[in-house]
């Protein structure tokens, strides 16, 4: 037995954490830190007497000293720190402790991400200030889909890209589509290493693995987590063009073009209304079309994705649905199976409704292939990486 994992996912922002038993696989606390450097830095938590605390103008440091502060008042401890890292490049093909030389080798990874690496090492910089006795593990969303062949991961540009600044295709969510496929592995009752599957997060970010005995063969998403699917502002794949036209066209400057692309598109963009599934779903009953619209891009865009991700498998044992979206969304669920009628899946619709709940999480009719929804649990994958490396 092992006490506790403090998991750390740090923003720029905020700073999301979670104290869960990787043996029990149960979360005993969980929380945000946001608004940091804002005056209005607030500490939130739930489970053990939930509740909030001002930090007042807090940035990193000061947040984890919060956490600290936190974890000493509610009497919890904790024997080590996970923290998710967003891109581990080629360098990281799965979880490390944290040590001078894994943190050198993440900067020098640093380029990939810019968005988020740097604010990742800042978050265990503080961290390993805060709590300078525990032992700490890096997990990565990228680090999953290292496994993917040349053939997956090589975008067709001059060969030298990739030789001297690694452009390649990394793929993310790397911890929420093992965690599913293990688990539809221990629901379908077989050894992962016999099956094929494919696995769809559909959170406010989405991406979709082909995933062959338990290794990623292919991904929906790329250099960067703005490739591959429609997302909740996200526009995913594009004409690679569009950026030279817009700047001509708009007078755009390049910021502003991927600031479109990342923030002001996907569900919302073509909504024009929310990136919200939930709201979309409701406001196309209430009869407005552009949600219609939207959703129906989502799933077309999805299943055409999930045909394509066939070719890394050859064969299908099961295509599992995860995230906010695929947990959730009933229509979503059925209207991206019934485009896919030719890999063999038919909904069961009364399972459906229930999220498979009843049937082990199977809403398909049939024995093989089949759809599963299974809720995802990355905090449970970080915390077992952690409690594995520091044993
Ligand atoms: P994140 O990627 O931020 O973790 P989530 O995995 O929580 O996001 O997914 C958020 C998405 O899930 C939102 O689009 C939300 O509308 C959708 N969602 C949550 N519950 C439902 C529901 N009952 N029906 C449809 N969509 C839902």
């Amino acid at each position: 037995m092992i006490s506790p994992i403090l998991i750390l996912n740090c923003g720029s922002s905020s700073i999301k954490f979670s104290l869960s038993d990787p043996d029990q696989g149960a979360h005993v606390l969980s929380g945000l830190v946001e608004k940091l450097d804002s005056p209005g830095a607030l500490l939130k938590w739930k489970g053990a007497h939930g509740g909030e605390r001002e930090l007042g103008l807090a940035g990193h440091r000061e947040a984890l000293r919060g956490i600290v502060g936190l974890l000493h008042e509610l009497n919890l401890s904790c024997s080590g720190i996970g923290h998710r890292v967003v891109h581990g490049g080629e360098h990281f093909r799965k979880s490390c402790l944290v040590s001078e030389e894994s943190m050198e080798s993440l900067r020098a990874n640093q380029h990939l991400a810019p968005l988020h690496n740097p604010v990742n090492l800042l978050g265990i910089e503080a961290a390993r200030e805060a709590f300078p006795d525990l032992p700490q593990v890096m997990v990565f969303d990228t680090a999953f889909h290292q496994t993917m062949p040349e053939r997956a991961y090589l975008y067709a540009l001059p060969y030298d890209l990739y030789e001297t600044h690694r452009i390649r295709r990394y793929g993310f969510h790397g911890t929420s589509h093992r965690y599913v496929c293990e688990e539809a592995a221990r629901r379908l009752e077989r050894p992962l290493e016999e099956l094929a599957l494919i696995s769809a997060h559909l959170g406010n970010g989405c991406s979709a693995a082909a995933v062959l005995g338990g290794k990623s063969m292919d991904t929906t998403m790329g250099l960067t987590p703005l490739e591959g699917l429609v997302m909740g502002t996200r526009s995913g794949d594009i004409d690679p063009s569009l950026h030279e036209f817009l700047c001509k066209l708009l007078n755009m400057s390049l910021a502003e073009v991927s600031d479109m692309l990342n923030k002001k598109s996907g569900l919302l963009g073509l909504s024009g209304r929310t990136n919200d599934m939930r709201e979309l779903l409701q406001a196309e009953q209430e009869g407005d079309n552009r949600a219609s619209m939207a959703v129906t891009v989502f799933c077309y865009r999805l299943a055409k994705a999930i045909s394509g991700l066939m070719v890394g498998l050859g064969r299908l044992d099961a295509l599992i649905f995860t995230g906010g979206i695929g947990e959730n969304s009933i229509p979503v669920r059925q209207r991206t199976l019934d485009l896919l009628p030719f890999l063999g899946l038919k909904v069961d619709v009364e399972a459906n409704q229930s999220h498979g709940l009843d049937q082990n999480g199977r809403i398909s009719l049939g024995t093989s292939p089949c759809a599963l929804v299974i809720p995802t649990d990355e905090e449970i994958v970080i915390a077992r990486d952690t409690a594995t490396l520091i044993r």
